[in-house]
C-alpha cells in the first residue's frame, strides 16, 4: 500500500480532530494543505508564518504523535509557508520555513536528521534547509572573495567575512560589522560573503539590502499597513547583509523595526552583516540598544590600503581587463592615490578610456593629468560656509535670512538642513556648527540633525530636498 500526502494527512487530521475542540480544528488545522511525502518527510503547506509559529507553540505535541503512528518514529516535519509579499521580485513563491531548532548543517548543506525520540528536545520535527526559496539575493557575483585583494589593511576583515562565509551564524562573530571610510571595500567584501554562502549552502536565503532601501520598504510598509508583513518577511532570512548602517542615525521608526528583525534572526542563530562607514563608537543618534547589539559580535575595520596593496589591486584590475600597463605608470598611479581603492579604481578606467579614444599610449604625462584631477576632486571639503550658501540659494534665501532667528517654518527648515549637511559633511563639532550657523548652541544642532532625520523618514517633499541638496553639495 502506498502512502500519499494526502492519504497520509488525513490520518492525523482524524486523529487530530479527536483531540482538540472543533473551533481550534476549524481554525488551525483545515486550512492547511498536505504537499508531498518522502520517505518520512510529510510537507505540509500554511498561510503564513504566524501560523507555522502558532502550530509550534501550540500543536506540535500533537502533530508529533499523530505523525509517529503514521510514519514511525523517524517522522518528520516540513512547513511550507505561502507567503505572498511585497518585498521579493518574484511571488507569490514558497519558503521552507527554518526552525529555531534546527540543528547544524552538515558539509553538504543539508541538515542534520534529529532523532525524534529524543526527550530534551521540544520539537521533535526537523524543518530542513531551506530549499526552494526564491527570494532574489541582490548579490553582485563580481564582488567575491577572489577579486577582493588581501593586504594587511584589510587582513582581519577579510578572514573574519570568510569565517562567516563558512559557517553563517555559527561562529561568534555574529553580527559582523565591517567599518571603513568610503571606497575602501565594506559593500565589496558583503557581498563577498554572502556570494559564497549561495555557493556553499544554495539552500540559505541570503538577502543584501542598502539601509536605504530598507528604510524607504518600511516607509511603504507603514503607509500600505503591511508593517507585519515587512517584519515577517526579514524574520525569514538566513543570512541579511545590511549596508551602510550609519544611514539609519535618527530614523527612530526603521531603528525600532530593525531591532526587532535582529532580535529575532539572532536569536534563531540567523547571521546578520553590516557595514558602516563608522566604528559604533562613533556612530551617531543610533539608539544604544541597537549600538549595544552591533557589539555583540566583531566589529572589524578596513583601512586605507597600503603601496603593495594599492599596487596588487590596480595589477588584478589590469589583469582582468586584459589591459597591458607599464610598471612605472601602475606605479605611480599607486603612489599618488592613496586613500580609497574607488579611486585607484577610477583612474585606471580613465586611463583606459583616454588611451583608447585618443589612440594614445599609456604615457606618464597623461596618468600625471588625470591623477592630478582626482587628487584635486577629492581634496575638496565642502565649507560649512559653502553648505549655507547653497541651502539658502536652494529656497531662495539670502544666508543672513536663513541665520536670523526667525521661526517660520520654511526657514527654520532650511537653517535645519544646513546643519544636517555641515554635521554630515564636514569634520565641525556640533558646537562649532551651531556657532556658525546662527550662533545656536550644540543642542540646536543636535536637535536640528534628528529632526532632518525623522522628516526624510516620514515626509516625501523633504526628502526630496535632502536629495537635491545632497547632489548639489557632492557635485
Ligand atoms: P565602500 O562600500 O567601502 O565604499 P566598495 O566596496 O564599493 O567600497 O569598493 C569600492 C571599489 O573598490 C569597488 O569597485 C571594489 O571592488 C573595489 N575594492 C575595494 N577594496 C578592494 C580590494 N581589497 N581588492 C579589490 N578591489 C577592491
Ligand atoms: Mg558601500
Amino acid at each position: 500500500m502506498t502512502k500519499t500526502a494526502t492519504s497520509v494527512w488525513n490520518e492525523c487530521l482524524s486523529f487530530i480532530k479527536d483531540n482538540i475542540k472543533p473551533q481550534a480544528y476549524k481554525t488551525w488545522f483545515e486550512p492547511i494543505k498536505p504537499i508531498k511525502i518522502s520517505g518520512d518527510s510529510l510537507t505540509i503547506q500554511v498561510p503564513s508564518k504566524f501560523f507555522y509559529e502558532w502550530l509550534e507553540e501550540h500543536y506540535i505535541k500533537l502533530l508529533r504523535v499523530a505523525l509517529v503512528r503514521e510514519l514511525g518514529s523517524d517522522a518528520k516535519l516540513i512547513y511550507d509557508v505561502r507567503m505572498e509579499n511585497a518585498y521579493s521580485s518574484s511571488k507569490p513563491h514558497t519558503v521552507k520555513i527554518p526552525s529555531s531548532n534546527r540543528r547544524p548543517m552538515n558539509s553538504q548543506g543539508v541538515t542534520v536528521p534529529m532523532d525524534i525520540n529524543r526527550r530534551e528536545l521540544k520539537n521533535p520535527f526537523v524543518i530542513p534547509g531551506l530549499q526552494k526559496v526564491k527570494i532574489e539575493s541582490q548579490l553582485n557575483p563580481n564582488y567575491n572573495f577572489d577579486s577582493f585583494i588581501e593586504g594587511d589593511s584589510n587582513r582581519l576583515a577579510r578572514s573574519a567575512s570568510r569565517a562567516v562565509a563558512n559557517k553563517p551564524g555559527g561562529t561568534s562573530f555574529n553580527p559582523l560589522l565591517i567599518y571603513g571610510g568610503v571606497g575602501l571595500g565594506k559593500t565589496h567584501l558583503s557581498h563577498a560573503i554572502g556570494v559564497e554562502i549561495k555557493d556553499k549552502y544554495p539552500d540559505k536565503t541570503v538577502l543584501y539590502i542598502s539601509s536605504e532601501r530598507f528604510t524607504q520598504q518600511f516607509i511603504d510598509s507603514v503607509k500600505s499597513n503591511s508593517r507585519n508583513d515587512f517584519i515577517h518577511f526579514y524574520q525569514m532570512i538566513d543570512v541579511l547583509i545590511i549596508d551602510d548602517v550609519q544611514f539609519l542615525s535618527g530614523k527612530t521608526g526603521t531603528q525600532d523595526v530593525f531591532f526587532h528583525i535582529f532580535n529575532h534572526l539572532h536569536q534563531n542563530g540567523k547571521q546578520v552583516i553590516l557595514t558602516s562607514d563608522k566604528a559604533p563608537v562613533d556612530m551617531q543618534d543610533i539608539e544604544q540598544r541597537l549600538l549595544s547589539r552591533f557589539k555583540w559580535g566583531l566589529s572589524a575595520e578596513l583601512q586605507p590600503p597600503d603601496y603593495e596593496t594599492r599596487v596588487s589591486i590596480l595589477q588584478n584590475k589590469l589583469f582582468r581587463d586584459g589591459v597591458e600597463m607599464p610598471d612605472e605608470i601602475v606605479d605611480y598611479i599607486a603612489k599618488y592615490i592613496k586613500s580609497n581603492v574607488r579611486e585607484l579604481e577610477g583612474v585606471l578606467v580613465s586611463m583606459i578610456a583616454q588611451a583608447s579614444f585618443n589612440r594614445k599610449e599609456f604615457t606618464l604625462s597623461l596618468t600625471k593629468q588625470i591623477v592630478d584631477k582626482f587628487v584635486k576632486n577629492t581634496k575638496r571639503e565642502v565649507s560649512i560656509d559653502q553648505i549655507q550658501k547653497v541651502v539658502s540659494s536652494y529656497f531662495d534665501l539670502d544666508v543672513a535670512t536663513l541665520q536670523s532667528k526667525t521661526r517660520k517654518r520654511h526657514i527654520v527648515q532650511a537653517r535645519q538642513l544646513a546643519m544636517f549637511f555641515a554635521k554630515r559633511m564636514t569634520k565641525a563639532s556640533l558646537a562649532s556648527i551651531g556657532s556658525q550657523i546662527g550662533k545656536r548652541d550644540h543642542a540646536t544642532v543636535l536637535h536640528a540633525c534628528k529632526t532632518v532625520g525623522n522628516l526624510t523618514e516620514t515626509d516625501k517633499q523633504f526628502r526630496k530636498y535632502v536629495e537635491d541638496l545632497t547632489k548639489k553639495l557632492t557635485y
